[in-house]
């Protein structure tokens, strides 16, 4: 694993936080990273009259999104860190290096006759990589029934995402995962927390999150996706299309 170091010694990032994800590096910084492979993107496109930022994929008129000496921010997702013409966004196509775990399920519950069922159609699902959608009441038992489509995914050394649009469904589901999957790597992302950003085979966060995401993840869930701010919110239906695979579906 590299690591990029600035001139002065200090390590600025590992490799691995570019992979699937648009990284913010300060221009500044860039020109002193001697970056191997990936891609340098302009964070913010300047037109004539707006700009449009290449993390949210938003436009905002150039009066908004003004700074000093001529230099713009997106005012659309500054709650996600403040980017700005100041940045370049960088990426690594996601290259799935993960360990190989033989049994990555270590749930030991049953499952009802019904449940078992969705959960054989939803491991179908993962297996043939289709849309689903599975609609349930609350307490249906929705997470265990993922368990082995999800258990599938991480032997195939898939990359997954399960994301909400709502925080607390985030923090009681990481728990529920982490106990069930005890020997994958599982990272929480979302706003209201302080753990730091690192490459995993499974993520579980807020829909906002996925905005950082390029082309990540083999598997995306979005729970609740009829919940707020989810539905109408243009952002983050764009966010879940770049933060999967090309040709691969949301199950949602
Ligand atoms: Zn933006």
């Amino acid at each position: 694993m590299r690591i990029f170091k600035l001139k002065g010694g200090k390590s600025l990032m590992n490799e691995s936080e570019a992979f699937g994800r648009l990284a913010s590096v300060k221009k500044t910084e860039l020109e002193q990273l001697n970056l191997q492979a990936g891609t340098v993107l302009p964070a913010i496109e300047v037109k004539a009259t707006e700009i449009i930022c290449n993390r949210c994929g938003q436009k905002s008129s150039k009066r908004r999104a003004a700074l000093p000496n001529e230099q713009y921010f997106c005012p659309q997702c500054k709650l996600l860190g403040r980017l700005s013409t100041l940045d370049v966004l960088y990426t690594i196509p996601e290259p799935n290096r993960f360990v190989e775990i033989y049994e990555p399920l270590s749930w030991q519950g049953v499952l009802s006759e019904p449940q078992t069922r969705c959960a054989q159609d939803l491991k179908v699902v993962v297996q043939q990589r289709k849309a689903h959608l599975l609609w349930a009441v609350t307490g249906a038992g929705k997470t265990e029934m993922l368990f082995e489509a999800l258990a599938y995914a991480i032997k195939q050394k898939m990359r997954i995402c399960l994301a909400s649009p709502r925080v607390d469904v985030c923090n009681e589901l990481f728990p529920r995962l982490k106990k069930a999957f005890q020997e994958v790597d599982i990272l929480l992302q979302h706003g209201r927390q302080e753990q730091t950003y690192r490459y995993t085979q499974f993520v579980v966060c807020t829909t906002h999150q996925l905005v950082h995401f390029y082309e990540a993840f083999d598997v995306l869930i979005i729970d609740e996706a009829d919940a707020f701010p989810f539905v109408n919110d243009k952002m983050l239906k764009r966010a879940v299309e770049t933060a999967r695979k090309k040709k691969v579906p949301c199950y949602c």
